[in-house]
Order: C-alpha cells, then structure tokens, then sequence
C-alpha cells in the first residue's frame, strides 16, 4: 500500500491551540528536496465534537481562506467543547497563484477527491484530507464562493441525498444554522470528485457555500462568512451559546433547468441581477458577437421560474460556461 508523504507538526489531540502545517514534499528545480508547507491550525478543549473547516478548495475564493485565519486567531480554547481544525488554504498552490487549480499539477482539487496517495500534489491534498481529518470529524463546513468566474447571491448550501433522509436532515439543519441570506438545497450536476461527496459517503454533516465572488470579497459575505462558522460550531455544541440569527431565505435548485448555459462566444449583457425574480420565458441575458455591428444578440431565457442566485461574472462568455443560475423560492416546511 502507498503512503501518503504528507505529514504535519500539529499533534492533533492536545489541547490548546496549536499553528502549524501539512508538510507536502515537493522536489522540483528551485528546492531539490522542498515541501509545500499548508498553514493547519486546531483548537482543542478536552473531549467533544470535531468540526472541520476548510477553505481554499479553489485557490480564487476568498472568503473561506480569510473568515478561517481571522477564527484560527481568534477562537478561545476555553470557550470551545471538543476540538475545530481549520485549514483555511486547502489547495494552497492554487491560492498562492490565486488561481481555481493548481499552478503545480493543473488540479482542481474539488474534482479529485477521495485523491491518490501516490498521485500528483492535488491528488496527495485530496487523499490526506479523505483519510487523516476527514475521519477525525464529526462536522465539516468547505466554505467556496463564486472565484473570478461567477458571482452567487450568498448562500449556504447542502445537498439532496434522497437515498440518506437522516443525514439530509443533519445537513439541512447544519446549514440552515449558517444563517446565510439565502439556503440553497442543490442538485449537483456533477458530484464525482468533490469532497462534499465524500465526506457525505462518510456520513459527515457537510456544509458547504457560496459567498460572493469575481475573485473577491465584500464586508457583507466577509461578515456572512465569519459569523455562519461560529454559528455552525454552536449548532455543533462546540461552541456555547445562541446562533447569532439571521433567517434564510430557502431556495432548491432540484434539476437541470435552474443551471442556464452558454452556447454562444461573445459579450454578456445581463437583463437581470442577482436577486431578481423570473418568469419562465424571462429574457436574461443577451450574448453579442464580437465580430461585427449589425448581428442580433443570441438571447438567453429563463427555462423555468426562480430567483437569479448565480451569474457568469467576467464580461466575456465562452460556449459552454454556466451563464446563470436560477433557484426555486421554498417556503421552510418545503424544503
Ligand atoms: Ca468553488
């Protein structure tokens, strides 16, 4: 059986707050025996739940990478029940390039869990946190946001698991202690590969989210963001202590006809922001060709009624990007 290389200087099980690092080793021609060395810190308290956060799955979301080392600093032992490992930079070559994947090996890393303990670095990420911390958890919370090619209303979001009802619910009510603006119940159109996939095989309650975007932050999702972990750790009986409540608005997007893609190259002119609600039929975006005057826009339309919770974010769109993304307004008992 291959060992995984990665180690850590962090002893996971003492109590106190411990900074450290996921030593990766890394041979390449600027440092013949270096490592890549991934800032990991845990807040331990005697015995308890563990949560697991992480942020930087995608190197160019910014709002997990900074809510997580503003908690790593600022969590008072004293005041936690049982342990938080945070590990705010996940993929940390790709938020050093601040980049979605990696400079290193091209990997997306929320393609390649579980991950390969021999594989390429992306791949060693993936596997050393499927089969050292994610077992160690008993909550995970992966925060993401759009990245410099999408920008989402702030949400947080699990998953239908129609074969696991209870631990639907765990994820339901995990996320709705978020307190995010919006809760979303997502299909995802491509589940393999992701680490909400495997740590929900796990059994684990997964929240995940998107806060935001274009390759940035603002105070609101920055706020959002810090406040929903702490929330999420007093759901868990990490923390003590009322959720600092803000309800969320609930929203499914329970099929593929709430994700609208591109099948034209050219400019995007949206007919609506985020947070509008649409008819089916709704005209929502126009793409221009970019080659000539005098040439209708192809036009894009709502297949079906919802609220705009995602767009494409850059001015320039490409055949085959996600364009937006329209999401159902639930009432609480529905969803
Ligand atoms: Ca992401």
């Amino acid at each position: 059986m291959i060992k995984n290389p990665i180690s850590t200087d962090i002893d996971l099980e003492r109590d106190g707050v411990h900074h450290g690092h996921l030593k990766l080793p890394y041979s390449r021609d600027d440092s013949a025996w270096g490592s890549v060395l991934i800032p990991l810190a845990v807040v331990r308290n005697g015995t308890g739940p563990t949560a697991l956060l992480t942020g930087g799955n995608h190197g160019d979301e910014y709002e997990g990478p900074i809510a997580l080392l503003d908690l790593a600093r600022n969590l008072d032992p004293k005041a936690v029940t049982g342990r938080v490992i945070i590990l705010p930079m996940m993929n940390y070559p790709a938020v050093r390039a601040g980049r979605r994947t990696s400079p290193i090996d091209g990997g997306n890393l929320n393609r390649l869990f579980p991950g390969r303990p021999g594989g390429s670095t992306s791949e060693k990420i993936a596997d050393y946190v499927t089969q050292s911390l994610l077992p160690l958890a008993d909550i995970v919370v992966d925060i993401h946001s759009g990245g410099k090619t999408l920008s989402f209303l702030p949400f947080a979001a699990c998953h239908h698991l129609p074969d696991h009802p209870e631990l639907e619910a765990r994820c339901t009510a995990a996320m709705l202690a978020f307190c995010a603006p919006y809760a979303v119940k997502l299909l995802e159109i491509d589940d393999q590969g992701m680490f909400d996939t495997v740590a929900e095989t796990a059994g684990k309650t997964f929240v995940t989210t998107e806060l935001g975007g274009g390759g940035t932050t603002t105070v609101q999702t920055l706020s959002i963001a810090k406040r929903g972990l702490r929330n999420v750790l007093r759901h868990a009986g990490i923390l003590s202590g009322d959720l600092e409540a803000a309800p969320s608005q609930m929203l499914d997007v329970p099929d593929d006809r709430y994700f609208i893609t591109a099948r034209h190259n050219g400019m995007v002119e949206f007919l609506v922001d985020l947070g509008t609600e649409v008819k089916a039929g709704d005209l929502l975006a126009r793409i221009y060709d970019l080659d000539a005057t005098g040439r209708p826009p192809a036009e894009y339309h709502a297949a079906c009624d919802g609220l705009v919770t995602g767009r494409h974010y850059p001015g320039l769109v490409q055949s085959g990007d996600t364009l937006a993304l329209l999401a159902a307004v639930l009432d609480e008992q529905n969803l």
